[in-house]
């Protein structure tokens, strides 16, 4: 018998050696496959450079002889850097990337070759994307899809072909992708933030939220990886008995980076680089064989535009390096799973970071506006920020003492509360001179510049307020970060708006001056959204049972998170921030629905792959030996022979109890899923695969786990996890 665990091995050991090297300065290097500012500086007349510039800044649409021009620069670029294809780059609900390349090359009507790109074509195309997931809007409307030109995120050359990084929408103007909500989250965002910002600086134009994302992956051998079926289609190990060593002597954190990866990282930062991806830090995580990587933060659409570049641009340098890297959340039982942490601010056209306390009373009133506006957003639509993380895999690890848990909850540290708590205390209406005073020196001006350092200590926070940005720690290590940004910036553009509202009646109405007013609207947000802060152990039992009190989501699973999408509530905020009509929306659940049920029901399929043709096989080879080693002693011993066998006896019947339970409850899996599949309505169906087929999955490994500790190594057909994880 053939043993692919044996023969991956082997392969593992055959690659290459790997030499590192990291010669050269990255400043050099730095985004020159990108068609940025200096590119286009030297290639744009100064008409086409001010249009598309307008169009980064304001939005404003660009007209198609520009386009011509700008394609046309583009085009000569491209070529001159080696480009032979060009694609519209966009983000179909899938959750990843999608292309179509062109040839630049085409034929004139007389047979004679050239090389053609035309505004037309960089602007809007028509790629034949009948097979994205749209949650049912191509059906209803149009067929058709069409992508179109996104100018705030520059084209960039990817191998030879020019991405141009596009919206994706249908005919009638739906969105079939996760860009074009962004899009319109950030512009929402951005006029909110710019009128509230013009209280305190009348300067400003312009407010961008920013991203910084922290992106865990794991990093496995990979002849070793695809000798597992599991891993192959699902991303995880839905098998595999825990090694003796995992990650309890914190020996792997901030570790020494063995030579092999960290001759792939040299590799992979060299090709960001190339790309504008602003790569800065590396390190080993927790786990073994688990590490991170992570930029310097920059402008939300691009900051997105760049995860899911990287994420690409991961796989393909992993493969050169023998390595495949795993994004899944939960690729390993008993040690940690992935995440994304998203760093998050506002940031202003005047170079001002808004979550950025200050060193004037003033600046530090402008601070805490948009501090205890966040919170108050927050506070209001906790459960829509919980569903924009949902997913089957990352389901594994939220509120699995790893990562935050399911509820939502900000944690502002202790001098931060002291501040609101004082503030919360000052009167209402009009402030006597004297207390203003107070105010301003005691409270709002002592906010301390040492906050930085002293706030980023509760890692069990799903959202903590980190000194000058809030990070959202909840997020899959897989999803496209325009998902949580696109309904964290839409429900802070909304607060702001209301805040604003409110601040405004007070000036003109009650006669208030503006920071009284400011100070009057925020004592009532810092008194009504109480509930969302906390600063305690976010693991612990008693918060679960505090947040039943303070009336908070606790929506473990993907299908129970997804239901707020289409409240009453989630539908009406985003159709008046012009961010989804409710079409959109319900697309949206059902297309992330649909997802859930085919994770599980894949997974659900490699079980009985695995329990069939690997593991109980495998037992029955292993008790047929043991059982023949039994005869063999009868024949020898006689009678006797039941003081020599009676390890390898038990060892038969515990094999047999095994195969049992196996298949007695992998067929009762394969019924549940029969039954799931027969409903036709997709919230009924994603319930039914959670609470009745994915409750198996356990059970069944449970049994596959203790035979792989029972039986000989030489047989067992998998490769172990002492394999897979500790592999240099
Ligand atoms: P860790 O969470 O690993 O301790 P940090 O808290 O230092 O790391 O997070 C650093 C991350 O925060 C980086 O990715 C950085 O780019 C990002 N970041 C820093 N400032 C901002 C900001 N104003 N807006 C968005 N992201 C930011
Ligand atoms: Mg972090």
């Amino acid at each position: 018998m053939t043993n692919i665990r044996f023969d991956a091995i082997s392969k593992s050991y055959q690659r290459e050696r790997i030499t590192i090297e990291e010669k050269g300065r990255r400043s050099e290097l730095f985004a020159v496959n990108v068609f940025n500012k200096e590119r286009m500086l030297q290639y744009l007349t100064k008409d086409a450079l001010e249009s598309v510039e307008s169009a980064m800044f304001s939005g404003s649409k660009i007209d198609r002889k520009i386009a011509d021009q700008v394609a046309e620069s583009m085009k000569a670029w491209a070529i001159t850097m080696g480009a032979t294809h060009y694609t519209h780059w966009f983000q179909p609900l899938t959750g990843a990337t999608a292309e179509k390349h062109d040839a630049f090359f085409d034929l004139l009507p007389d047979g004679r070759a050239l090389e053609k790109f035309g505004g037309g074509q960089l602007v809007q195309q028509e790629p034949d994307a009948s097979s994205f997931p749209s949650g049912g809007i191509r059906n209803t409307f149009e067929a058709r899809g069409y992508t179109a030109w996104d100018p705030t995120s520059p084209a960039f050359i990817y191998g030879t072909t020019l991405c141009i990084p596009t919206i994706f929408v249908s005919y009638t103007g739906e969105a079939l992708d996760n860009k074009a909500p962004l899009l319109r989250a950030l512009n929402a965002v951005d006029e909110a933030a710019t009128a509230v910002a013009k209280y305190f600086d009348k300067n400003v134009s312009k407010v961008s939220a920013t991203l910084g994302w922290e992106q865990e992956y794991f990093l496995l051998d990979k002849a070793l990886a695809f000798s597992r079926p599991d891993i192959v289609m699902t991303g995880r190990t839905l098998i595999g008995n825990k090694a003796a060593k995992g990650q309890q002597l914190d020996d792997h954190y901030f570790g020494v980076i063995p030579d092999r990866v960290l001759s792939f990282m040299s590799d992979l930062e060299k090709e960001c680089t190339k790309l504008g991806i602003p790569v800065k830090t590396r390190h080993n995580e927790v786990a073994p064989n688990q590490f991170e990587l992570a930029p310097i933060f920059e402008e939300a659409n691009l900051a997105v535009d760049h995860n899911l570049l990287l994420m690409d641009v991961m796989d393909k340098i992993a493969d050169k390096h023998s390595f495949k890297v795993l994004f899944h959340e939960k690729p390993f039982a008993g040690i940690n799973g992935s995440g994304k942490h998203n760093n998050w601010s506002l940031a202003t056209n005047t170079g001002v970071n808004l979550l950025s306390p200050g060193s004037t009373p003033m600046k530090n009133l402008q601070f805490l506006t948009f501090f205890i506006n966040t919170i108050k957003a927050v506070d209001n639509y906790e459960e829509l920020m919980r569903s924009s993380i949902a997913s089957a895999s990352n389901d594994h690890r939220l509120g699995a003492n790893e990562a935050p848990p399911a509820i939502f909850s900000i944690f502002v540290g202790s001098q931060l509360s002291n501040v609101l708590d004082e503030l919360e205390g000052v009167s209402k209406g009009k402030l006597s001179p004297q207390e203003k005073t107070q105010l301003k020196l005691n409270v709002v001006g002592k906010i301390p510049e040492i906050l930085l350092d002293n706030t980023d200590r509760n890692r069990t926070s799903p959202f903590a307020f980190t000194g000058n940005k809030f990070e959202m720690r909840g997020v899959g290590a897989k999803t496209n970060c325009a998902k949580p940004m696109t309904v964290l910036n839409t429900i802070v553009a909304k607060q702001l708006q209301d805040f604003k509202k409110e601040v405004d009646v007070l000036i003109d109405k009650k006669s208030l001056k503006k920071d009284e007013a400011v100070f009057n609207v925020l004592r009532e947000y810092i008194k009504t959204s109480k509930r969302i802060r906390f600063d305690g152990d976010g693991y612990s039992k008693e918060w679960e049972n505090e947040a039943v009190r303070r009336k908070l989501s606790n929506n473990k699973n993907t299908p129970s998170a997804l239901q707020i999408m289409t409240a009453k509530e989630s539908i009406a905020l985003f159709k008046s921030m012009k961010v989804m009509s409710e079409v959109e929306i319900a697309a949206r659940k059902e297309v992330d629905l649909e997802t859930y049920i085919f994770q599980i029901q894949i997974e659900g399929r490699v079980y009985n792959e695995l329990v069939y043709s690997y593991i109980i096989p495998t037992a029955i080879d292993y008790q047929n030996e043991l059982i023949k080693n039994v005869m063999g002693l009868k024949d020898i011993y006689g009678a006797a022979h039941k003081k020599l066998s009676d390890g390898q006896l038990s060892i038969i019947e515990q094999i047999a109890e095994h195969i049992v339970a196996l298949k007695k409850l992998t067929d009762l899996m394969i019924d549940a899923r029969r039954s799931a599949n027969s409903l036709k309505d997709v919230n009924k169906k994603a319930f039914a695969y959670c609470d009745n087929v994915k409750p198996y999955f356990d059970q069944i490994r449970s049994h596959c786990d203790r035979l792989e500790r029972l039986m000989d190594d030489r047989l067992w057909p998998l490769t172990k996890y002492r394999e897979l994880l500790f592999q240099k």
